[in-house]
């Protein structure tokens, strides 16, 4: 037992010496504290915003090759500011102590190599730090062209467990509005539509037949999507009852017009990624927090997902995909 929390217990003495012995990230958790918050309930789950002033960088993040070109990338061992201490996680990760927090504890998991955001070689990776972090911390991941604010080099987060209203309102939204795809071994896949977000599960005990499972979705939504690189998607998994529960969201755009509308005004600075989507949208202007509703929000997240009609070509397309693989 005492095994199992190894990385839980060395990430959260790593935080509580970071609040201390740094001052950005002491001013950052100390600012999240007082953020202000307020929740939109819909009719089977809810929606947070959350006015984060302390996320302005990341949200508004220029994330083009060539912008990403110019800056030293500061997910790199050597790009760290001085006072930021690391835990090693396994042989080629590490855990570091977000200083711009939207969670309570909020980390950044990056690889110790220079390499790529990408999901197709290192979702195992992604499913060791869930069950590793369990049962404490979510892990997410955004993809490159998708959220992640460093798309140039490979790195998931994990923050505490239970903050997106997601990972608590997930097992109803399955159960409303969600159709099982397959059930093969220990491995359930779901595909759920919530009128808000088009999103596959994958639930299973088994790190091999996820990850299978997984491989037969990244190819399935590549070919659909057309597209020669990462298809869009967000990630937010996590592992309890010795099962790991996987969520992924299909993005069809990564912000919608209203980021980057012209007129102050109409403009509205929230950047959908996974925690946003997860259920806690991050506004950093107050403006934004103030003035966002119900409506814009249902706008938006219709505006960054797939609609309606290519979700259910792409139900069956994985579904015969899955059937195709396991049963032939
Ligand atoms: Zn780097």
């Amino acid at each position: 037992m005492k095994e199992d929390r190894k990385y839980i217990t060395a990430a959260k003495a790593l935080m509580q010496t970071q609040k201390v012995n740094w001052e950005q990230c002491k001013n950052g958790y100390t600012t999240l504290a007082s953020v202000k918050t307020k929740v939109f309930q819909f009719n089977n789950f809810s929606i947070k915003v959350q006015f984060n002033p302390g996320r302005m960088i990341s949200t508004s993040a220029k994330v083009d090759e060539q912008s990403i070109n110019d800056r030293k990338c500061f997910l790199c061992k050597e790009n760290l500011p001085q006072e930021q201490q690391s835990v090693d996680y396994k042989d080629d990760f590490l855990i570091l102590v977000n200083p711009f927090p939207i969670f309570p504890e909020h980390f950044t998991l990056p690889s110790i190599h220079h390499t790529k955001q990408n999901i197709e070689n290192s979702f195992f990776v992604f499913l060791y730090f869930c069950r590793d972090l369990n049962p404490d911390f979510s892990v997410f991941y955004n993809g490159p062209k998708c959220g992640a604010s460093a798309p140039d080099h490979l790195h998931f987060q994990a923050g505490t467990k239970y903050f997106m209203p997601i990972d608590l309102e997930y097992e109803q939204l399955k159960k409303k509005f969600g159709e099982e795809l397959i059930k093969i071994k220990s491995l359930h896949v779901f595909a759920i539509d919530d009128g808000f977000r088009k999103m596959i599960s994958f639930e299973g005990n088994s790190t091999p037949e996820i990850e299978e499972a997984f491989q037969i979705f990244y190819s399935s939504f590549k070919k659909i999507t057309g597209q020669d690189e990462e298809p869009m998607m967000n990630i937010i998994g996590s592992y309890q009852n010795k099962k790991w529960r996987v969520i992924i969201f299909l993005r069809k755009k990564h912000r919608p017009d209203a980021f980057f509308e012209e007129d102050q005004e109409k403009r509205i600075l929230l950047s959908p990624a996974a925690v946003d989507i997860g259920g806690v949208c991050i506004t950093p202007r107050e403006k934004d927090f103030e003035t966002i509703t119900k409506e814009k929000l249902k706008e938006i997240f219709t505006e960054v997902f797939f609609d309606e009609s290519f979700f259910l070509r792409f139900k069956k397309k994985l579904q015969s995909d899955l059937e195709l693989y396991y049963y032939s």
